[in-house]
């Protein structure tokens, strides 16, 4: 079948973007000036006259009434002459739920009751739950997995975040993914959802940002996103699912990439990202730039699969945590995966995103493999570890650039060992000279120290500063304290600095701000009250990268 594109509008554009395999003969729009559309002939709506039948017609746009009464006036007939745009959306996913299947989920919780409210079209027989002792969610009984017997006649999406032993406990029982069960990521990361979700989204935000056609962030259980997992909560593929080109050149990475290039960002969180400080969402308007394609490979990979840390600080986790037993063994398939498959194109790796890279046997594997020698690489560290025994192994064989980073929240003994469970203070003093030495010998490219600021610790912003200074720090980074569930929502207004808006400092913090110690020219205010603007920076090609060059430093040249 050959088509016609009918509209020539945004929603075209992006239709034509993700469908680039399709046989388009035209477009047809009264209204576009230009004789072309997206490198395709555009004729006016008497061209209809001439369609074979051979030829079908593609309606896109926002708003379709219009379109469609002259399709239908025209004696053209839906699903025979026309189609919407959305009726080829589902070619895009790899599995369906099956018809005949009644919905249940597994989970009460926070994730469950999410689902339910952004998913409303999504109705349940009934939740599974081992531990909830009520009896209804959302009007529905809740069972224990043991109360189900006729388990074929339902399809069970998971709808908590850690979902590895329930999905072993639906295996075991015979039940097969995707066929039987899937978890909520795969729902709503279903690749016609999402694009229905930024095809038909008319706002548009006057920033460009590349990262999602470079970056690739592989997580826990092998799980993967393509931007920083603090600012986009989608999913791509997971790395046990897809070999790396199938994974970065699938269609939902595809849909994720649109996202950007149609300026709607409609999967970024935009109170985090930085880049949306000053950008008010305006309505849709350029859409003549040409979107780009998706890069062979990522060029920046981000490590965080393995949460083994040395310490257990309190915003993090309650006691201290090594992976064993099946944690480890998953841990172990991924360096294996990371090491083979995923290394060798990588220009840029940041080492760690989750746990400590000092303390983790397997992120030791990653930056003393033969082909780990990116141009660049950037260490986050809680610095406890960061000794020159330590330094040495992992700088042995590299020529890159190396930059740290290091997590240290607090400027006193008392403060840091509160905070920074099982740190030592001492210890951190004197590994912090050291990397400060290595700048100064031009071994680090980059020394940054950062600082979460919370009720215990804001009053030692102007000490930390002062620390900073001491040390040549190329930047002391503060940030607000985020709830990652670790509080309960008042624990968490009594522990933020931040008014409710988490836009606003709290009185108490605005006179730490005022201090004239915070105008160095080493303090960079993060999430805090943003410094930056991003209106003069232009494009950003990765965010982990503009991130280190926004004070003006050209590190990635
Ligand atoms: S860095 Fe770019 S892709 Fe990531 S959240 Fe911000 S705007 Fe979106
Ligand atoms: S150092 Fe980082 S990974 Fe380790 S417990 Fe603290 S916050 Fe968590």
């Amino acid at each position: 079948m050959r088509y016609i594109i009918y509209g020539a509008n945004r929603v075209a554009k992006d239709f034509l973007y993700i469908f680039d395999e399709l046989d388009i003969v035209c477009v047809v729009d009264d209204e576009w000036d230009g004789k072309t559309f997206e490198g395709y002939p555009v004729f006016r709506e008497d061209h209809f006259r001439e369609k074979t039948a051979d030829e079908q017609i593609i309606l896109c746009d926002f708003k379709k009434e219009t379109k469609i009464s002259r399709l239908n006036q025209a004696g053209f007939v839906y699903g025979t002459d026309y189609l919407y745009e959305e009726d080829f959306f589902t070619q895009l996913d790899s599995f369906q739920i099956p018809k005949d299947r009644k919905l249940v989920m597994w989970g009460t919780g926070a994730i469950a009751k999410w689902f339910h409210e952004q998913y409303e079209n999504y109705c349940f027989e009934f939740y599974i739950d081992s531990y909830n002792r009520a009896e209804n969610f959302y009007g529905k009984d809740i069972k224990k997995p043991r109360e189900i017997r006729n388990w074929e006649e339902y399809f069970v999406i998971i709808g908590v975040e850690k979902d590895r032993e329930i999905k072993e406990n639906l295996r075991d029982l015979g039940l097969k993914e995707y066929v039987d069960f899937a978890g909520y990521q795969s729902i709503t990361g279903m690749p016609s959802e999402l694009l229905r979700k930024t095809i038909f989204d008319s706002s548009y935000y006057d920033l460009k940002c590349n990262t999602m056609q470079n970056h690739l962030e592989i997580l826990r259980d092998g799980h993967t996103r393509c931007c920083c997992t603090t600012f986009v909560r989608q999913n791509l593929d997971n790395i046990f699912e897809k070999d790396p080109h199938a994974l970065w050149h699938s269609n939902l990475h595809k849909v994720m990439c649109l996202s950007t290039e149609n300026r709607t960002f409609s999967f970024c969180d935009k109170n985090l990202c930085p880049l949306f400080v000053a950008k008010e969402k305006e309505e849709i308007k350029k859409f003549e730039e040409p979107y780009h394609k998706i890069t062979e490979h990522p060029k920046t990979l981000v490590l965080g699969y393995d949460s083994s840390c040395n310490l257990s600080c309190s915003t993090c986790r309650k006691e201290l945590h090594f992976a064993e037993g099946t944690e480890q063994k998953m841990v172990n398939q991924i360096t294996k995966k990371v090491q083979e498959e995923y290394l060798a194109n990588c220009n840029f790796l940041v080492l760690a995103g989750d746990g400590e890279v000092f303390a983790s046997p397997d992120y030791r594997k990653i930056y003393e493999a033969q082909n780990c020698n990116p141009n660049y690489i950037r260490l986050l560290s809680n610095g406890i570890l960061f000794t020159p025994g330590n330094w040495e192994k992992f700088i042995r064989g590299k020529t890159g650039k190396v930059m740290l980073t290091v997590s240290v929240d607090a400027a006193t003994k008392k403060t840091y060992e509160h905070i920074r469970r099982n740190g030592n203070f001492d210890v951190l003093q004197k590994n912090m000279e050291f990397a400060a030495d290595l700048r100064k010998r031009g071994e680090l490219s980059y020394f940054r120290m950062n600082f979460v600021v919370q009720r215990e610790n804001y009053q030692e912003m102007i000490p930390f500063v002062r620390w900073g200074e001491r040390l040549n720090a190329d930047e002391v980074f503060f940030t607000k304290i985020l709830n990652w569930g670790t509080y309960t929502s008042e624990e968490f207004s009594q522990v933020s600095m931040m008014e409710a808006d988490q836009i606003t400092p709290k009185p108490e913090l605005k006179e730490v701000l005022a201090h004239p110690v915070m105008q160095s020219k080493i303090v960079d205010l993060g999430t805090i009250q943003f410094a930056h603007k991003i209106d003069d920076i232009g494009i950003v090609e990765n965010y982990y990268m503009w991130e280190l060059e926004k004070r003006g430093g050209k590190l990635f040249t």
